[in-house]
């Protein structure tokens, strides 16, 4: 049998944007028999039953419908995209015989991570089929594509600091050519087995697809592509089919575009959860102030894990270590929704189901990241607190986190869906 670490470097891989990681998610979904909505049409919502409806195929949410009354929700949100590269239109760019593909940065990615590896192309291509148009998911299997650094000897200053130009020096090599073809809708239209004039359009992305891997001299880290956040999406999806119902209605909701400010229709900033919760609280008869006044909603995204290397980074009470727990973050700017009373909530289940946590702070002089929690309570008000893993190298192309806090997060994340509670404006119950 896989072991969960197995089970997430298996997703990871085959996952290399949101649209993948929406397919698969779906696919698992549709075999434990949960039924599929569509936002353009009507819902017949009926109890007991388990849904999941998407959005531009790169955000999903998925709940189980409580067999009589809800008392509210229990939410786990998590992002399925990453730092990457966008490829522009007219993508080729023909330098002497070389050919590059013209990309702009999506995301703050740490640049350097992607030069001298061999990188794909993952995304979807919009194709003309039968007089309709479909959006195809596909990641190119063709060739890889490689980003080079100049050599030492022509760049002496390589190691100490360097100025990187998104426009002239992150684009990507696609082969050799003295001729001037549109050589990706070429290479499109083959691996498609469609005509090259038959593709319309491209949300392609330059990602690695390098399977990542248990390591360490005990197997207790895990480094792969994509950690931050598919790894919390994928815990989450696990979470959220091993859990029995409770009373509080289990959601799984994956948003795409976390990491270029959500504010897409499928984006945690638009009304895709509020309008799908608000059907679900008008099926089961209940307010939907009531509601989410009595939810929870858990978002999940990776922190930092204090660097061997770089201690200067570390808070001086709040720093964790891999391995040692999973993260609650706290910031005075609400860029995590953390607060007093979602923290002791939150700790109170981690410790009924054993699981260790550490606290996670930015040093007061470093600015840190935000996500998708409080962007979301501008459209569903409810109580709230950021999680994470632990890791290194966040925005990397390849990410490093610690292989049992994996075992943690997920063990964490099913207390927090089989915990029923009650919750008002400063206390609450926990029922076991
Ligand atoms: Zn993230």
């Amino acid at each position: 049998m896989s072991t969960i670490q197995e089970t997430l470097l298996d997703h990871l891989y085959g996952s290399p944007t949101a649209y993948q990681a929406v397919a698969r998610l779906k696919e698992k979904l549709d075999s434990q028999g949960f039924m599929e909505l569509y936002q353009n049409q009507s819902w017949d919502l009926k109890p007991g039953q388990n849904y999941y409806v998407s959005a531009n195929g790169s955000s999903l949410l998925a709940w189980r419908m409580p067999k009589d009354k809800a008392t509210g929700f229990s939410i786990i949100a998590a992002h399925l995209d990453s730092p990457c590269f966008k490829v522009k239109p007219n993508g080729e760019i023909y330098t002497r015989n070389v050919v590059e593909l013209n990309t702009q940065p999506y995301g703050g990615a740490i640049w350097s991570s992607w030069f001298d590896r061999p990188l794909h192309l993952a995304g979807r291509v919009m194709v003309k089929k039968d007089g309709s148009v479909i959006a195809v998911p596909m990641v190119v299997q063709a060739t890889p594509l490689v980003i080079p650094n100049p050599a030492i000897h022509m760049n002496r200053e390589a190691n100490n600091g360097v100025k990187l130009d998104a426009q002239r020096h992150l684009l990507p090599v696609l082969g050799l050519s003295n001729q001037r073809l549109p050589l990706l809708r070429v290479l499109l239209a083959k691996e498609l087995k469609v005509k090259p004039d038959d593709i319309l359009a491209h949300d392609l992305y330059l990602i690695n697809r390098q399977k990542g891997e248990v390591w360490g001299v005990n197997k207790e880290m895990l480094s792969s592509p994509r950690l931050d956040d598919q790894a919390c999406a994928w815990l989450g999806y696990e979470a959220f089919t091993q859990s029995e119902s409770s009373e509080n209605i289990p959601v799984l909701a994956c948003f795409d575009n976390e990491e270029v400010g959500s504010a897409t229709r499928q984006g945690a900033a638009s009304t895709f959860l509020f309008d799908t919760l608000s059907e679900i609280a008008a099926a089961v008869g209940g307010s939907v102030r009531k509601l989410f006044a009595n939810s929870l909603f858990l978002s999940c995204d990776n922190g930092h894990a204090a660097h061997p290397n770089y201690p200067e980074f570390d808070d001086p009470t709040n720093s964790a270590n891999l391995n040692e727990g999973i993260l609650i973050k706290h910031n005075a700017r609400t860029s995590y929704t953390t607060d007093g009373l979602s923290w002791a909530l939150f700790a109170q289940i981690c410790e009924m189901a054993e699981v260790k946590t550490q606290h996670y702070t930015n040093r007061s002089n470093i600015m840190g990241g935000g996500t998708l929690a409080q962007i979301s309570l501008t459209q569903v008000s409810m109580p709230a607190l950021d999680i994470g893993l632990p890791q290194w190298a966040m925005h990397s192309s390849y990410e490093t986190c610690g292989a049992l806090d994996i075992a943690s997060m997920l063990k964490a994340m099913t207390a927090f869906y089989c915990t029923k509670r009650s919750l008002s404006e400063d206390s609450w119950v926990l029922k076991s």
